[in-house]
C-alpha cells in the first residue's frame, strides 16, 4: 500500500513554519511498512489542492493531509477534498455537540463559522479531536482512501497514534513487526556503510538507519502473516548486526535509552557514580537521574564552571589549570580524580570543553570537550571535537559521556578494550 502526503498551508510555503508534520508523517508510515513516494506541499488555494488530489489519487492508494481544517475562510481541504471524492458534506451531529461542549467548558463564544466544523463528508468516519475542535476524517472510495487531519502537531500526533496507525495497520494484510538495535560510541556513515550490503540485498525485513544525537539506531521491520512469524524473520538480522557492531549495540530494546543501558551496567555490578560537569551545567546528571531506580547507584553530581569551584571542590591542581588550562586532557583527569576522592563513588565522569560561541581559540576551538572517566581508580580520558551550536555541543558531550562510562566499565570487567 502506498500512501502519499500532502501539507496544506501558505505558511509552509513561504518558509514561515517548519513542515514538521511531514516529516512525522513519514517516519510513522515507515514505521507501519507503507511505502511513500510522494510528500507535496500546496498553498490554501482550492484549485491547486484539488489538482495535486487528482494527480495523488492517481498514483498513490493512501493520501494524508495535514491542516487547513479550521474554522476560518482559508480552511478550505476539507470541502475541496470531498469536493474530490465526490462526496457532500452534511452536518455530524455527535461533532456538533461536541463542539458546543468544547466552547461551553471553556466559556467561549461559538461563532457562526465554527459550525462549519461539524461538517463531514457523507459515509466518512470521523475522529474526535481531543486536542482541539477539527475531528480527523478518513475517506474511502474504490480502493482509494483520502485521510483529512489537524495542522497543529498537538493535535495531529495524538491523533494519528490513537486513530490513523490502528486504522492503516489494520488496512494492510497481515502484521507488520520491528526491532531496533540501537549503537553508540559509532558514526552515523560507519555505521550505514558496514550495513550497506544488507540494505541493498533487503526486501523483507528492511533495515533502516535513523542517527540520533551521538548514536545510530537500525530499526528492522518485518512483515509476515502473523507476528510469530515476523519476529522469526526479524531474528536472524538482529543476530547478525550484533555480530557486525559488537559492543556498540547498547540494547535492542525499542524502551531502552542509553542513559537507561549505563545504570543497568552499574547497577548489575554494584558500582556507584558520581559527576563533575563544567560546560555541560549538569545536564549529565540530569539524564542520568531521569532514570526510575538511579538512586540505587547515584550519588552526587557537581557543577564545577568556574577554576576556582575546580581547584576549591575537586582539588584540581592550580598548577594544572594554569599550564594546561581548564580545558585539557590534565583538567578532566583532575576533576574525575577529586569527585571520586570527594563521593567515595566507584565510577566517577567528568566533562570539560568549550561550548561556545565564544571562548575558542585556534589551539583549543569551540567543540573541543574532554571527557575523563574513572573506574575504581582506573581513569580514561578522551578529547572530541564536536560541531554546531552551543546546545548541540552541550548534548553531544552528555552522549559521548554514557558511551565512554559504558565503554569504561565493560572495559574494566572484561578483556574488551575499546578507542
Ligand atoms: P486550526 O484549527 O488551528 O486553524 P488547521 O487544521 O486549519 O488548524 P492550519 O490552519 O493549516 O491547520 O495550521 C494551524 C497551525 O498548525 C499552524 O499555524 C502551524 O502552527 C501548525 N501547522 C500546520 N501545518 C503544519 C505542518 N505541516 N507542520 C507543522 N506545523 C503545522
Ligand atoms: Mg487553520
Amino acid at each position: 500500500m502506498t500512501v502519499e502526503l500532502i501539507s496544506v498551508g501558505t505558511e509552509l510555503l513561504l518558509g514561515n513554519i517548519v513542515n514538521t508534520n511531514a516529516a512525522y508523517l513519514a517516519e510513522q508510515c515507515a514505521r507501519l511498512g507503507l511505502s511513500c513516494f510522494y510528500q507535496t506541499v500546496v498553498g490554501d488555494n482550492a484549485g491547486r489542492l484539488a489538482q495535486i488530489l487528482h494527480t495523488a489519487l492517481s498514483r498513490s492508494d493512501v493520501l494524508i493531509l495535514s491542516g487547513g481544517l479550521g474554522p476560518t475562510q482559508d480552511d478550505l481541504t476539507k470541502e475541496t477534498a470531498a469536493g474530490v471524492m465526490g462526496m457532500a458534506l452534511t452536518r455530524d451531529e455527535h461533532t456538533a455537540k461536541r463542539l458546543q461542549e468544547y466552547f461551553s467548558r471553556r466559556k467561549l463564544e461559538l461563532t457562526e463559522n465554527n459550525w462549519k466544523q461539524a461538517m463531514v463528508p457523507e459515509g466518512a468516519i470521523v475522529i474526535d479531536n481531543e486536542n482541539g475542535t477539527a475531528p480527523g476524517i478518513i475517506m474511502e472510495k474504490e480502493e482509494k482512501r483520502v485521510i483529512l487531519l489537524p495542522g497543529p502537531p498537538g493535535e495531529l500526533i495524538p491523533m494519528f497514534e490513537n486513530a490513523i496507525a490502528p486504522y492503516l495497520a489494520g488496512a494492510v494484510p497481515g502484521v507488520i513487526h520491528s526491532q531496533t538495535v540501537k549503537l553508540c560510541g559509532i558514526g552515523e556513515s560507519k555505521a550505514e556503510t558496514m550495513v550497506a550490503d544488507l540494505i541493498a540485498a533487503q526486501s523483507n525485513p528492511t533495515i533502516a538507519p535513523y542517527a540520533k544525537t551521538g548514536e545510530v539506531h537500525l530499526r528492522i521491520t518485518a512483515r509476515a502473516s502473523a507476528e510469530k512469524e515476523a519476529k522469526k524473520l526479524i531474528k536472524p538480522v538482529v543476530k547478525e548486526l550484533k555480530n557486525r557492531f559488537g559492543m556498540n549495540v547498547y540494547t535492542t530494546d525499542e524502551a531502552v535509552t542509553l542513559e537507561q543501558a549505563v545504570v543497568d551496567l552499574l547497577l548489575a555490578n554494584h558500582l556507584t557514580v558520581t559527576t563533575a560537569e563544567s560546560c555541560t551545567g549538569g545536564l549529565l546528571s540530569a539524564r542520568l537521574t531521569g532514570v526510575p531506580g538511579v538512586s540505587e547507584v547515584f550519588k552526587s553530581g557537581q557543577v564545577t564552571y568556574s577554576n576556582k569551584a575546580k581547584h576549591k571542590l575537586l582539588g584540581v591542581k592550580k598548577p594544572s589549570l594554569d599550564k594546561y588550562g581548564a580545558v585539557s586532557e590534565n583538567v578532566a583527569r583532575e576533576m574525575a580524580k577529586g569527585a571520586a576522592l570527594a563521593s567515595r563513588a566507584d565510577v566517577a565522569v567528568a566533562i570539560t570543553g568549550i561550548a561556545g560561541p565564544d571562548g575558542g581559540s585556534s589551539s583549543k576551538p569551540v567543540g573541543l570537550v574532554y571527557i575523563a572517566c574513572r573506574v575504581r581508580g582506573k581513569t580514561k580520558v578522551k578529547s572530541y571535537h564536536f560541531t554546531g551550536n552551543r546546545n548541540k555541543v552541550r548534548e553531544n558531550s552528555v552522549v559521548a559521556a554514557l558511551t565512554l562510562m559504558r565503554h569504561c566499565i565493560l572495559e574494566y570487567y572484561s578483556e574488551v578494550t575499546f578507542r
